[in-house]
């Protein structure tokens, strides 16, 4: 109930276009006058059967019903008016007597009833074409979803309409103001609510007339009072009750009248806040504002019962029982309850005190679970919301991070690809140089060691094999050998057949000695036709049938260059191995007995 006066500030100023809408102030302005015209207008146009105009003249008497305060008579004229502007198809009648059934049912506290009624007014106002009626029925939208405790949606059709419509309508841009006010009064934003009111309590005072500045003051000095500024809130509740004097709006003084008493009362002024609600009183009881009456009469019993006058007090709480009962407000029956609690503690009256205390509370549990409902709801929509968005973020923080970690796993699992085949390149690449190496090594190696002639060992090969053996034989104590042959008059063989004729012959040496030597034996070309042979556990014997050997076996094929009757002899020195004996000791022994062996005539062994 609050903040219900501010809904009288509509039409109030002849700016409008249209003859409907002159009327329509004419008729809040003069609504009894009004209410006898349009009674004659609807009996003329309902004989003549002009609907249209007969569902505006209806609309017109509803509006005057309004504010006559005569809320019964306002809301069968919107009945009879609604059925006819269907008839006509009028959506400004239409739209006009939604408006006052919404304001009807808001009065109330019938919010869905409001609130659908609202919207048909919306409607129509938007089929009507006319920008602001469809403002004002967006306007009392937002005041619906502001009584309903939406105040999130009532701040964002104002918003909305504050973006896309401003009308140039000052009434509109009060209106419009002044709920913002109280929409921010609601959620305790004093500074910014006393903005907005300020705003609207300048355009009225440009535009409007007294009775809209008069309101504002009032509203004003209300949210100053709610903020806790009681000096401010007087100067203002002060400043509406002198306008309402002068303009003779005995609501108006009421409503002043009792503000500035529940001041007093609240700095315990007892016998001025009486003073003020008792003028107020009747003025209440006379327009019919029984919530207002029920107010005041509450605050008449604070009163009484904060100064033990309880004979009025109890008086004051059969009055304001019997009125409240009939209003269906939760609020106001727990106020009550608590009252009589409190007179009942005071009479010393326990029981009874104990009963209506209990019962103040459960009115107060179905108060705060009505409030909380629809903060709860509020609430929980806004949670909702912030739930979702926080939830999406975090989806989308993890899808993220799951896309990178997904990325660095695709790195890190192509980086390990690469690496595995960079490393097995790197393998294979140095494994391939490393045996080329080994290889070229092994070549060289075994070139170093080779004749290349005829691919037996060369000097170095066999002499160092020789050294080899030699040291061995000393400390296994095995026996050892050496020979060493040169051909007969190879110079001749060059000689007669050819230099290649001779390089066959040393070829097929190789052959046959390969061949006819024993596994542990070996040899070796020591330089030109030279030839040392290694023997290790070889006898005199042994070396006779060795010379042998070599000697047929290099002539049984025939050598290439070489003519096949033509027989190649060679000259051999032999000689065993003695302890102590180093390998030149040995080598030359075995050269000295080849000396022989030549000297003697050559195609022979000799042993040393
Ligand atoms: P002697 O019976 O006294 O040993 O007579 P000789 O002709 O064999 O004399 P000597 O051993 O002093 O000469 C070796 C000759 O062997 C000299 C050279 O022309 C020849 N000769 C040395 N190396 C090779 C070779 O690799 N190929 C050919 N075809 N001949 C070579
Ligand atoms: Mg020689
Ligand atoms: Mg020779």
């Amino acid at each position: 109930m609050r903040f219900t006066y501010v809904v009288l500030l509509l039409l109030s100023l002849p700016l409008f276009a249209q003859e409907w809408q002159q009327q329509r102030i004419d008729a809040s302005s003069n609504p009894n006058e009004w209410i006898t015209k349009t009674n004659q207008w609807i009996n003329q146009y309902d004989q003549n059967r002009q609907f249209e105009k007969l569902a505006l003249a209806y609309a017109l008497q509803s509006e005057a019903y309004r504010y006559s305060g005569n809320e019964t008579k306002l809301i069968e004229t919107v009945k009879e008016g609604l059925r006819f502007a269907k008839l006509a198809d009028s959506n400004i009648a239409s739209a006009l007597l939604r408006i006052n059934q919404t304001w009807y049912h808001l009065q109330r506290g019938q919010l869905q009833q409001a609130n659908a009624s609202v919207i048909y007014a919306i409607e129509h106002a938007k089929a009507s074409g006319n920008e602001d009626l469809f403002i004002e029925a967006e306007i009392l939208h937002a005041q619906v979803m502001q009584n309903a405790g939406d105040i999130a949606q009532a701040l964002e059709i104002l918003e909305e309409l504050n973006r896309d419509a401003n009308s140039s309508i000052p009434k509109l841009q009060v209106e419009f103001h002044s709920l913002i006010g109280i929409i921010y009064t609601d959620v305790g934003a004093y500074d910014i609510a006393i903005e907005h009111t300020k705003d609207a309590l300048e355009i009225s005072k440009k535009h409007l007339g007294q009775w809209d500045v008069s309101v504002l003051q009032y509203n004003l000095a209300r949210i100053y009072q709610q903020a806790g500024t009681f000096p401010k809130a007087k100067e203002h509740f002060e400043k509406a009750l002198a306008i309402s004097h002068e303009i003779d709006d005995e609501l108006g003084v009421a409503y002043a009248m009792f503000r500035l008493g529940t001041l007093e009362l609240e700095e315990q002024h007892y016998e001025r806040a009486i003073e003020n609600f008792e003028q107020a009183l009747p003025q209440f009881k006379a327009a019919g504002a029984h919530p207002m009456e029920a107010e005041t009469r509450l605050s008449k019993i604070s009163v009484y019962l904060a100064t033990k006058q309880l004979k009025s007090a109890k008086q004051e709480l059969q009055a304001a029982t019997s009125l409240i009962n009939t209003l269906d407000s939760q609020e106001l029956s727990q106020r009550i309850e608590s009252q009589w609690s409190l007179y009942y503690e005071q009479t010393e009256q326990f029981q009874q005190a104990l009963e209506h205390y209990k019962r103040s509370v459960d009115e107060m549990k179905a108060v705060q679970k009505s409030r909380q409902d629809k903060q709860v709801q509020e609430i929980l929509v806004r949670l909702e919301i912030k739930e979702q968005e926080t939830t999406n973020q975090l989806l989308q923080k993890e899808n993220q991070l799951q896309q990178l970690a997904l990325q660095e796993q695709k790195t890190s699992y192509y980086l390990l690809v690469w690496i595995i085949i960079s490393a097995i390149l790197l393998v294979v690449v140095i494994s391939a140089f490393l045996i080329q190496q080994w290889r070229a090594h092994k070549n060289f190696a075994a070139l170093a060691l080779k004749d290349d002639l005829t691919q037996a060992p060369n000097r170095r090969a066999i002499v160092q094999r020789c050294k080899n053996e030699l040291e061995q034989s000393h400390t296994q104590n095995r026996s050892l050998a050496l020979a060493v042959i040169d051909f007969d008059y190879f110079k001749s063989i060059n000689d007669k057949f050819g230099h290649d004729a001779g390089d066959h012959v040393l070829q097929r040496f190789a052959e046959v000695a390969e061949d006819s030597l024993r596994e542990q034996d070996g040899f070796g070309r020591l330089g030109g036709e030279e030839w040392l042979l290694l023997f290790l556990d070889a006898s005199k014997e042994d070396a006779e049938r060795i010379f042998n050997r070599l000697q047929e076996g290099l002539n049984s094929d025939p050598i290439e260059g070489v003519p096949e009757d033509y027989q190649i002899t060679f000259s051999m020195g032999f000689t065993e191995a003695q302890s102590g004996d180093s390998f030149d000791d040995l080598y030359k022994r075995a050269d000295d007995v080849l000396y022989e062996a030549k000297k003697s005539g050559r195609q022979r062994l000799v042993i040393a």
